[in-house]
């Protein structure tokens, strides 16, 4: 067990953000209680486990941090904190190697969560972690203790040296990150943004026979566009709409297009591989006598594919707009799914109220780490590499803000910072 300091911090969610700080400041000799609600840890990361653990992403260094869209400037100081190597190399650590998978996404080789946490629990508790499950932080006291509700009944824990809050967003509230801690932190002053989902499914109005015939199946190798954004990929045909990987990834521009009370029309193209012209040409090509249905088989169109076509009301003859159409089938959103089963959250806490070592400007001694910040990025391992890094920054933040509370006067802020610190945007 490594030495323990004087210090002691309170880390508050054990979700990947809170446990990665949990670690850095373990490790570094400080005296760390993780508090969770659920009586388990990691629910959400074991979730994820279940689509395989796609922990990051393979991408060069700009394409990764044009993830991140408005956040990109200041996400990619905490990236820079802890890279994508940086995660890859972790997890080789805790005996579970990572592969590049042909989309660039990468994974544990055991394709899950279980064993990665179970390994990684086992280091925090070597590394002298103390853990609080069933332990709901419920707020602060007069004096700044922290409460608790607990199967036991209330608990105060005295004022910690610091606090980190992994709260998590508010998407899958079963998993424990219910963002039902958002009104204690207004209450405190600490600027939110709502939260809203994001990576989820959109909602259509298919007719009932789309329903019946095509729900559950995939739609595979689309193009979906929306406002001048186009992503390739699969989407999977739902009683409601549609979901999956490029219906996710087009989840933000849909918001803000539905934000503005217009009709949200996207395209979707389901021959991306062809030009206008090959479809065209295949179509044309056509026996005289052949039923449509055939026609658009033999241009290469799924059945699912037909469906969605037809669902976009009466198909035009010449062979030339048929073509246009197939390559920008119309299909109008009339929602997004909810909070329940979105993969993320949007919105959070603001980062204007952020210092550079992820502190509350508003509380000092309290960092933030994690979903409950205002940032969002597609599926792709984003997300997790997002929470690793700001959970390995706050832990940095408090280190920085741990030791100016013992330092002799004449240290700067600024200097200590940038010692140790990520950089300001
Ligand atoms: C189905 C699904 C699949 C996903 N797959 C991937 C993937 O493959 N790759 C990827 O990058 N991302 C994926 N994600 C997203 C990723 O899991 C999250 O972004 C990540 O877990 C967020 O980490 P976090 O530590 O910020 O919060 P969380 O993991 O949500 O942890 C926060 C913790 O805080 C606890 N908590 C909340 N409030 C309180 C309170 N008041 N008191 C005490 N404890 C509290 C919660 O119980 C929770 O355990 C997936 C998500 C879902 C739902």
């Amino acid at each position: 067990m490594t030495e323990q300091s004087s210090r002691q911090i309170a880390i508050i969610g054990g979700g990947p953000a809170g446990l990665i700080a949990a670690e850095r400041l373990s490790a570094h000799g400080h005296g760390v209680t993780v508090y969770e609600r659920m009586p388990t840890l990691g629910r959400k990361f074991l979730m994820a486990g279940r689509g395989g653990l796609n922990l990051t992403h393979s991408d060069d260094r700009e394409a990764f941090m044009a993830r991140y869209r408005e956040a990109a400037g200041w996400m990619s100081s905490w990236l820079e904190v802890f890279t994508p190597a940086d995660l890859c190399e972790w997890a080789d650590g805790l005996g579970q190697e990572t592969f590049v998978g042909t989309s660039g996404r990468v994974f544990p080789q055991a394709m899950k969560a279980s064993p990665l946490l179970r390994a990684w629990i086992a280091r925090l508790e070597a590394q002298g972690v103390q853990f609080r499950l069933r332990h709901q932080w419920t707020g602060w006291g007069k004096g700044g203790e922290l409460l608790f509700n607990t199967p036991d009944g209330d608990a105060v824990i005295d004022k910690p040296d610091a606090t980190l809050l992994a709260l998590g967003g508010a998407s899958w509230p079963r998993l424990g990150s219910d963002g039902g801690w958002v009104d204690m932190l207004r209450g405190r002053g600490v600027e939110m943004h709502d939260f809203a989902a994001a990576n989820c499914g959109a909602q259509v109005a298919w007719s009932e026979i789309m329903k019946s015939r095509f729900a559950g199946q995939p739609l595979k190798t689309i193009a979906i566009s929306l406002n001048g954004e186009t992503v390739r990929g699969e989407a999977m045909i739902s009683e409601y709409g549609l979901e999956g990987g490029a219906v996710y990834a087009l989840s933000t521009p849909i918001r803000k297009a539905l934000a503005t009370g217009y009709p949200v029309t996207m395209t979707i193209d389901l021959r991306p591989n062809h030009k206008i012209a090959e479809v065209t040409e295949r179509i044309a090509s056509a026996k005289k006598g052949q039923s449509l249905a055939n026609t658009l088989r033999k241009a290469g169109l799924s059945p699912q594919a037909i469906g969605l076509l037809r669902e976009s009301g009466d198909l035009p003859a010449a062979p030339a707009d048929l073509a246009r159409r197939i390559k920008a089938t119309p299909v109008t959103v009339t929602a997004q799914t909810g909070l329940e089963r979105a993969i993320s959250s949007a919105g959070g806490i603001a980062r204007d109220g952020l210092d550079i070592g992820l502190m509350i400007k508003a509380l000092p001694g309290v960092c933030v780490a994690g979903e409950m910040i205002d940032w969002e990025a597609p599926t792709g391992g984003y997300l997790l590499q997002g929470c690793f890094s700001t959970g390995i920054a706050a832990a940095r933040g408090i280190e920085v803000w741990l030791g100016l509370q013992t330092q002799p006067e004449d240290l700067a802020v600024s200097e200590a910072v940038a010692g140790e610190g990520p950089q300001a945007e």
